[in-house]
Protein backbone atom coordinates (compact mmCIF):
# COMPACT_ATOMS: atom_id res chain seq x y z
CA UNK A 1 0.00 0.00 0.00
CA UNK A 2 0.94 3.44 0.00
CA UNK A 3 1.34 3.97 3.52
CA UNK A 4 -1.59 6.41 3.33
CA UNK A 5 -4.48 4.17 2.58
CA UNK A 6 -5.45 0.66 3.75
CA UNK A 7 -7.99 -0.84 1.17
CA UNK A 8 -10.58 -4.13 2.10
CA UNK A 9 -7.76 -6.17 0.43
CA UNK A 10 -4.81 -4.94 2.70
CA UNK A 11 -7.02 -5.21 5.67
CA UNK A 12 -8.13 -8.33 4.89
CA UNK A 13 -4.16 -9.45 5.25
CA UNK A 14 -3.90 -7.84 8.33
CA UNK A 15 -6.49 -10.40 9.71
CA UNK A 16 -4.94 -12.97 8.35
CA UNK A 17 -1.53 -12.32 9.36
CA UNK A 18 -2.75 -11.59 12.73
CA UNK A 19 -4.02 -15.27 12.46
CA UNK A 20 -0.80 -16.47 11.78
CA UNK A 21 1.01 -14.66 14.43
CA UNK A 22 -1.58 -15.98 17.27
CA UNK A 23 -1.11 -19.51 15.90
CA UNK A 24 3.04 -18.94 16.47
CA UNK A 25 2.25 -17.32 19.70
CA UNK A 26 -0.14 -19.69 20.99
CA UNK A 27 1.89 -21.52 23.27
CA UNK A 28 3.51 -18.59 24.82
CA UNK A 29 0.16 -16.80 25.67
CA UNK A 30 -1.32 -19.83 27.03
CA UNK A 31 1.71 -19.86 29.09
CA UNK A 32 1.16 -16.50 30.51
CA UNK A 33 -2.32 -17.36 30.97
CA UNK A 34 -1.74 -20.26 33.15
CA UNK A 35 0.41 -17.66 35.35
CA UNK A 36 -2.89 -15.71 36.26
CA UNK A 37 -5.46 -17.13 34.77
CA UNK A 38 -6.72 -20.67 33.16
CA UNK A 39 -4.27 -21.48 30.74
CA UNK A 40 -6.27 -21.47 27.62
CA UNK A 41 -5.43 -17.70 25.94
CA UNK A 42 -3.54 -19.06 23.52
CA UNK A 43 -5.87 -22.03 22.19
CA UNK A 44 -8.96 -19.26 22.39
CA UNK A 45 -7.46 -17.09 20.36
CA UNK A 46 -5.83 -19.38 17.71
CA UNK A 47 -9.24 -21.97 17.54
CA UNK A 48 -10.73 -18.31 16.79
CA UNK A 49 -8.63 -16.28 14.59
CA UNK A 50 -8.74 -20.21 12.31
CA UNK A 51 -12.34 -19.72 12.20
CA UNK A 52 -11.80 -16.41 10.71
CA UNK A 53 -9.61 -17.10 8.23
CA UNK A 54 -11.39 -19.85 7.13
CA UNK A 55 -14.42 -17.64 6.90
CA UNK A 56 -12.90 -15.20 4.57
CA UNK A 57 -11.42 -17.76 2.67
CA UNK A 58 -14.82 -18.89 1.72
CA UNK A 59 -15.94 -15.60 1.44
CA UNK A 60 -14.03 -12.40 1.00
CA UNK A 61 -16.11 -9.15 1.71
CA UNK A 62 -15.79 -6.46 -0.07
CA UNK A 63 -16.32 -3.20 2.37
CA UNK A 64 -14.56 -2.63 5.52
CA UNK A 65 -18.02 -2.83 7.76
CA UNK A 66 -18.33 -6.48 6.46
CA UNK A 67 -15.00 -7.82 6.56
CA UNK A 68 -15.02 -6.69 10.62
CA UNK A 69 -18.50 -7.80 11.03
CA UNK A 70 -17.53 -11.27 9.71
CA UNK A 71 -13.83 -11.42 12.20
CA UNK A 72 -16.21 -10.37 15.16
CA UNK A 73 -19.25 -12.41 14.76
CA UNK A 74 -17.08 -15.55 14.07
CA UNK A 75 -15.42 -14.70 17.16
CA UNK A 76 -18.01 -13.57 19.25
CA UNK A 77 -19.18 -17.89 18.09
CA UNK A 78 -16.34 -19.61 18.21
CA UNK A 79 -14.51 -18.36 21.32
CA UNK A 80 -15.06 -18.69 24.68
CA UNK A 81 -13.87 -17.31 27.89
CA UNK A 82 -13.28 -13.53 28.00
CA UNK A 83 -11.56 -12.96 25.24
CA UNK A 84 -14.30 -13.82 22.21
CA UNK A 85 -16.65 -11.49 23.48
CA UNK A 86 -14.03 -8.66 24.16
CA UNK A 87 -12.27 -8.95 20.81
CA UNK A 88 -15.50 -9.68 18.90
CA UNK A 89 -17.02 -6.54 20.08
CA UNK A 90 -13.54 -4.94 18.93
CA UNK A 91 -13.68 -6.13 15.18
CA UNK A 92 -17.83 -5.20 15.67
CA UNK A 93 -17.46 -1.40 16.64
CA UNK A 94 -14.42 -1.42 14.16
CA UNK A 95 -16.19 -2.60 11.63
CA UNK A 96 -19.47 -1.00 12.16
CA UNK A 97 -17.83 3.09 12.62
CA UNK A 98 -16.22 2.37 9.14
CA UNK A 99 -19.11 1.40 7.54
CA UNK A 100 -19.75 -0.08 3.93
CA UNK A 101 -16.95 1.50 2.19
CA UNK A 102 -13.88 -0.03 0.67
CA UNK A 103 -10.84 1.58 2.18
CA UNK A 104 -9.59 3.18 5.42
CA UNK A 105 -7.84 6.98 5.81
CA UNK A 106 -5.28 6.93 8.72
CA UNK A 107 -8.05 8.73 10.36
CA UNK A 108 -10.71 6.83 8.97
CA UNK A 109 -8.43 3.79 11.04
CA UNK A 110 -7.75 5.67 13.91
CA UNK A 111 -11.84 6.36 14.45
CA UNK A 112 -12.24 2.52 13.99
CA UNK A 113 -9.80 1.79 16.29
CA UNK A 114 -11.31 4.39 18.52
CA UNK A 115 -14.45 2.82 18.43
CA UNK A 116 -12.86 -0.70 18.72
CA UNK A 117 -11.15 0.00 22.46
CA UNK A 118 -14.58 1.90 22.86
CA UNK A 119 -16.37 -1.30 22.47
CA UNK A 120 -13.92 -3.01 24.76
CA UNK A 121 -14.57 -1.04 27.69
CA UNK A 122 -18.26 -0.98 27.19
CA UNK A 123 -18.57 -4.92 27.22
CA UNK A 124 -15.85 -5.65 30.02
CA UNK A 125 -15.64 -2.16 31.51
CA UNK A 126 -11.30 -1.66 31.82
CA UNK A 127 -9.68 1.14 33.22
CA UNK A 128 -6.10 1.71 32.50
CA UNK A 129 -4.03 -0.40 34.76
CA UNK A 130 -6.42 -2.79 35.48
CA UNK A 131 -3.54 -5.16 34.05
CA UNK A 132 -6.15 -6.15 30.88
CA UNK A 133 -5.92 -5.96 26.90
CA UNK A 134 -6.66 -2.18 27.58
CA UNK A 135 -3.53 -1.69 28.75
CA UNK A 136 -2.04 -2.07 25.32
CA UNK A 137 -5.09 -0.98 23.30
CA UNK A 138 -5.40 2.73 24.83
CA UNK A 139 -1.73 4.02 24.57
CA UNK A 140 -1.67 2.42 20.83
CA UNK A 141 -4.87 4.43 19.86
CA UNK A 142 -3.28 7.77 21.39
CA UNK A 143 0.05 6.92 20.06
CA UNK A 144 -1.76 6.94 16.41
CA UNK A 145 -3.83 9.93 16.97
CA UNK A 146 -0.91 11.94 18.54
CA UNK A 147 1.43 10.86 14.95
CA UNK A 148 -1.43 11.15 12.27
CA UNK A 149 -2.17 14.47 14.03
CA UNK A 150 1.64 15.40 13.62
CA UNK A 151 1.50 14.12 9.66
CA UNK A 152 2.28 10.93 9.65
CA UNK A 153 1.41 8.51 6.81
CA UNK A 154 -0.96 5.89 8.55
CA UNK A 155 1.73 3.04 8.00
CA UNK A 156 4.58 5.00 10.09
CA UNK A 157 1.34 6.48 12.80
CA UNK A 158 0.59 2.49 13.17
CA UNK A 159 4.71 1.84 13.74
CA UNK A 160 3.84 4.44 16.42
CA UNK A 161 0.92 2.23 17.58
CA UNK A 162 2.96 -0.94 18.01
CA UNK A 163 5.42 0.53 20.37
CA UNK A 164 3.03 1.82 22.21
CA UNK A 165 0.89 -1.22 22.54
CA UNK A 166 4.20 -3.06 23.19
CA UNK A 167 5.44 -0.81 25.82
CA UNK A 168 1.89 -0.82 27.58
CA UNK A 169 2.12 -4.84 27.18
CA UNK A 170 5.40 -4.52 29.32
CA UNK A 171 3.80 -2.06 31.60
CA UNK A 172 1.02 -4.59 32.55
CA UNK A 173 3.86 -6.83 34.33
CA UNK A 174 4.12 -5.40 38.06
CA UNK A 175 0.29 -4.08 37.93
CA UNK A 176 -2.35 -5.82 40.14
CA UNK A 177 -5.04 -7.52 37.88
CA UNK A 178 -8.77 -6.12 38.85
CA UNK A 179 -10.52 -7.01 36.14
CA UNK A 180 -11.44 -10.83 34.70
CA UNK A 181 -9.70 -13.86 35.86
CA UNK A 182 -6.46 -12.73 37.18
CA UNK A 183 -8.36 -10.60 39.69
CA UNK A 184 -9.20 -13.75 41.50
CA UNK A 185 -5.16 -13.99 42.05
CA UNK A 186 -5.28 -10.58 43.80
CA UNK A 187 -1.58 -9.60 44.40
CA UNK A 188 -0.42 -12.86 43.62
CA UNK A 189 -1.03 -11.43 39.92
CA UNK A 190 1.72 -9.13 40.11
CA UNK A 191 4.81 -10.10 38.28
CA UNK A 192 2.99 -11.93 35.60
CA UNK A 193 2.72 -9.85 31.90
CA UNK A 194 -0.95 -9.99 30.88
CA UNK A 195 -1.96 -12.21 27.77
CA UNK A 196 -4.83 -10.38 26.67
CA UNK A 197 -2.18 -7.20 26.59
CA UNK A 198 0.08 -9.67 24.51
CA UNK A 199 -2.43 -10.44 21.98
CA UNK A 200 -3.77 -6.83 21.29
CA UNK A 201 0.06 -5.92 21.19
CA UNK A 202 0.39 -8.56 18.74
CA UNK A 203 -2.61 -6.92 16.98
CA UNK A 204 -1.24 -3.50 16.59
CA UNK A 205 2.28 -5.06 15.15
CA UNK A 206 0.99 -6.82 12.52
CA UNK A 207 -1.15 -4.16 11.58
CA UNK A 208 2.36 -1.94 11.46
CA UNK A 209 3.54 -4.31 9.33
CA UNK A 210 0.96 -5.31 7.11
CA UNK A 211 -0.29 -1.57 6.61
CA UNK A 212 2.75 -0.14 6.71
P1 LIG B 1 -10.67 -16.17 30.24
O1 LIG B 1 -10.10 -15.20 31.23
O2 LIG B 1 -12.14 -16.23 30.27
O3 LIG B 1 -10.00 -17.51 30.34
P2 LIG B 1 -8.89 -15.55 28.06
O4 LIG B 1 -7.89 -16.32 28.81
O5 LIG B 1 -9.07 -15.92 26.62
O6 LIG B 1 -10.30 -15.58 28.77
O7 LIG B 1 -8.50 -14.00 28.07
C1 LIG B 1 -7.94 -13.41 29.21
C2 LIG B 1 -7.64 -11.97 28.89
O8 LIG B 1 -8.84 -11.23 28.70
C3 LIG B 1 -6.93 -11.24 30.02
O9 LIG B 1 -5.54 -11.42 29.94
C4 LIG B 1 -7.34 -9.79 29.83
O10 LIG B 1 -6.42 -9.08 29.01
C5 LIG B 1 -8.64 -9.89 29.08
N1 LIG B 1 -9.75 -9.49 29.92
C6 LIG B 1 -10.37 -10.21 30.87
N2 LIG B 1 -11.37 -9.49 31.43
C7 LIG B 1 -11.37 -8.28 30.82
C8 LIG B 1 -12.17 -7.10 30.93
N3 LIG B 1 -13.17 -7.01 31.80
N4 LIG B 1 -11.86 -6.05 30.12
C9 LIG B 1 -10.85 -6.13 29.23
N5 LIG B 1 -10.08 -7.22 29.08
C10 LIG B 1 -10.33 -8.28 29.86
MG1 LIG C 1 -7.98 -17.81 30.16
Amino acid sequence: MSGDIATVAELGSWVRDFATRIDEAKQYLTELDSAIGDADHGINMARGMQAVVEKLDADAPDTVEALFKNVGMTLVSTVGGASGPLYGTFFLRFGMVSGEIEELSGPDFAKALRAGLEGVVVRGKAEAGDKTMFDALEPAVTALDKALGEGARLGDALVEAATAAESGRDATIPLVARKGRASYLGERSAGHQDPGATSSAILIRSAASTLG
